[in-house]
């Protein structure tokens, strides 16, 4: 224990940087708060361009020799670190949950072990990822997937470790080194994960973490000319920052950004399972980017699917994210909370109707809301709350769904509830959407390519989408004689 460690149920957590495989002080910190009840955690170094020049630097010396390191030895390392991630899903949990306020049941069954999980899946896919060689008259093409080189990871607070862990998993695997700046709002589990990997073996300087405010020290990583790859999940005014600020080297880059998704929900369709997949964008307190808030609902069962779902919305518990039975944390930081609310007054200011909240509970929870009587082209449709707050549309034709369900300037997601499997497969070839569900929800495979269309991202990630981005691939054209003429 140092003067730089601090303790959260118990869990010793070091405040500070992880650059080149030591920790790193600032001279600056700032405060951590817990969203359960706004106490402060603790005090956390505030990195400025010095340490983000030192961590790229740290990337960028340790990179020849990891990248050099063979395919079934960086697969070793990384389930060594997904072996330790397993050994502390319990403390992890409660870190995260202390630091985020998203649900401890869900940390310790679903995220934890889908961190875990990353690192596992990306370690096998580098040992089978291939493809097949081809001919050209005679000549023989052979793809390869070089490493990249220094890779900054840009993560947001709703669910930190395992957006970051989506990222540095295959960045790792792909033989890149790594910056991680996890947000301000939730720093305290990526320093848990540099303190995994390296009892698990990864080499100094392969995976570095900075601390601090985005806008202090963004720019000094995403301007950084030895970044090769810049991997970002945030939101789009972040995402426009960035992309300027890598213009200057034309850093490639992969965005995954916000949404306002569709719940497209057809007359034919089983309500209860359409209610149960409503309900369910409650959770994480509405702070989902996939989350579907935009209820579109055929007329003739509207009625009837908002009973049952005000119905099923009454059952929720919403309170401390600890709980065992809890539904409902809070919501991240006040400020949001403040954000949250202006768009519902705002909205009901302009003629919508609240069927369920529509207020703020006290300065950390929101009640779940519906707003109903809403129009297309307004504020509360066409932009992305990130808070529990949904709204409700009806529709009347097929074309008008698919119609509103694309007119935003959003296309992460969509989900379709409908008996109907033409229905489904017509109206999914027309959604704008990175990803569709067809009556299921949240269902992810780490091998499916995932991201956004249009403001919700650009660039796939997942499987072999992710090597593809975080390498250099390569095609080698050999000829068919090459050997006896030059050999
Ligand atoms: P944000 O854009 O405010 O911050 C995200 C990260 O960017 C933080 O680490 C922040 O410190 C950093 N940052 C801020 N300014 C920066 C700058 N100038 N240069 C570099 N980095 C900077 O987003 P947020 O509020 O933390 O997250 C919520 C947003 O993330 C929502 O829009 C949500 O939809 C989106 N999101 C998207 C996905 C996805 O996979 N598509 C997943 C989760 C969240």
């Amino acid at each position: 224990m140092t003067e730089h460690t601090l303790t959260v149920a118990g869990v010793a957590v070091d405040t500070r940087h992880w650059i080149g495989g030591r920790r790193v002080a600032s001279a600056e910190t700032f405060t951590d708060v817990s969203p359960i009840d706004g106490s402060v955690i603790g005090e956390i170094s505030r990195g400025t361009a010095l340490e983000a020049a030192a961590a790229v630097a740290a990337a960028k010396a340790a990179f020849p020799a990891w990248a050099a390191t063979s395919r079934a030895e960086r697969a070793r390392i990384l389930h060594a670190v997904a072996d330790g991630v397993e050994k502390r899903i319990e403390e992890l949990s409660i870190v995260e949950t202390t630091d985020n306020g998203a649900l401890l049941r869900s940390h310790r069954r679903g995220v934890m072990p889908r961190v875990a999980h990353n690192f596992r899946f990306f370690a096998d896919w580098l040992l089978k990822l291939e493809h097949e060689d081809f001919e050209t008259r005679g000549h023989t093409n052979h793809v390869s997937w070089d490493p990249a080189g220094p890779s900054v990871l840009i993560t947001p607070w709703n669910a930190p470790l395992m957006l970051a862990t989506w990222k540095v998993a295959p960045a790792l695997a792909a033989g890149n080194t790594v910056v991680l700046k996890p947000a301000e709002w939730s720093p305290l589990t990526a320093s848990l994960l540099a303190d995994i990997a390296a009892e698990a073996g990864l080499p100094a300087g392969v995976l570095n973490v900075v601390q601090g405010y985005g806008s202090e020290i963004g720019d000094a990583l995403t301007s950084h000319p030895d970044v090769r790859r810049i991997s970002f999940t945030g939101s789009v005014p972040t995402a426009r920052r960035i992309a300027e600020s890598a213009a200057g080297n034309l850093t490639p880059l992969s965005l995954e950004l916000g949404g306002k998704s569709p719940l497209l929900v057809f007359a034919d369709a089983d309500l209860d399972l359409a209610v149960d997949l409503a309900v369910e964008q409650y959770d994480n307190a509405g702070q989902v980017c996939l989350a579907a808030t935009r209820f579109l609902v055929e007329e003739s069962v509207a009625e009837e699917f908002t009973r049952r779902f005000v119905e099923k919305a009454a059952t929720l518990a919403q309170g401390d994210p600890r709980h065992e039975t809890t539904d409902i944390g809070p919501n991240i930081h006040p400020r949001q909370l403040e954000k949250i609310d202006a768009f519902v007054q705002r909205a009901l200011a302009a003629g919508a109707r609240a069927v369920i909240g529509g207020h703020r509970k006290d300065t950390q929870y929101y009640a779940p809301t519906l707003l109903t009587d809403v129009a297309q082209d307004s504020e509360i449709v066409q932009e992305e709350v990130f808070g529990p707050v949904l709204t409700l549309q009806t529709f009347s034709t097929e074309e008008e769904a698919v119609r509103l369900a694309n007119d935003t300037r959003f296309g992460l997601a969509a989900t379709l509830a409908t008996a109907d499997a033409e229905r489904a497969e017509r109206v999914t070839a027309q959604l704008v959407a990175g990803t569709v569900w067809v009556n299921c929800f949240f269902v992810r495979d780490l091998q499916a390519p995932f991201g956004g269309s249009r403001h919700s991202g650009v660039g796939r990630e997942g499987g072999t989408w992710s090597f593809d981005f975080y390498c250099d691939v390569k095609n080698t054209v050999t000829a068919p004689n090459g050997w006896k003429n030059h050999g």
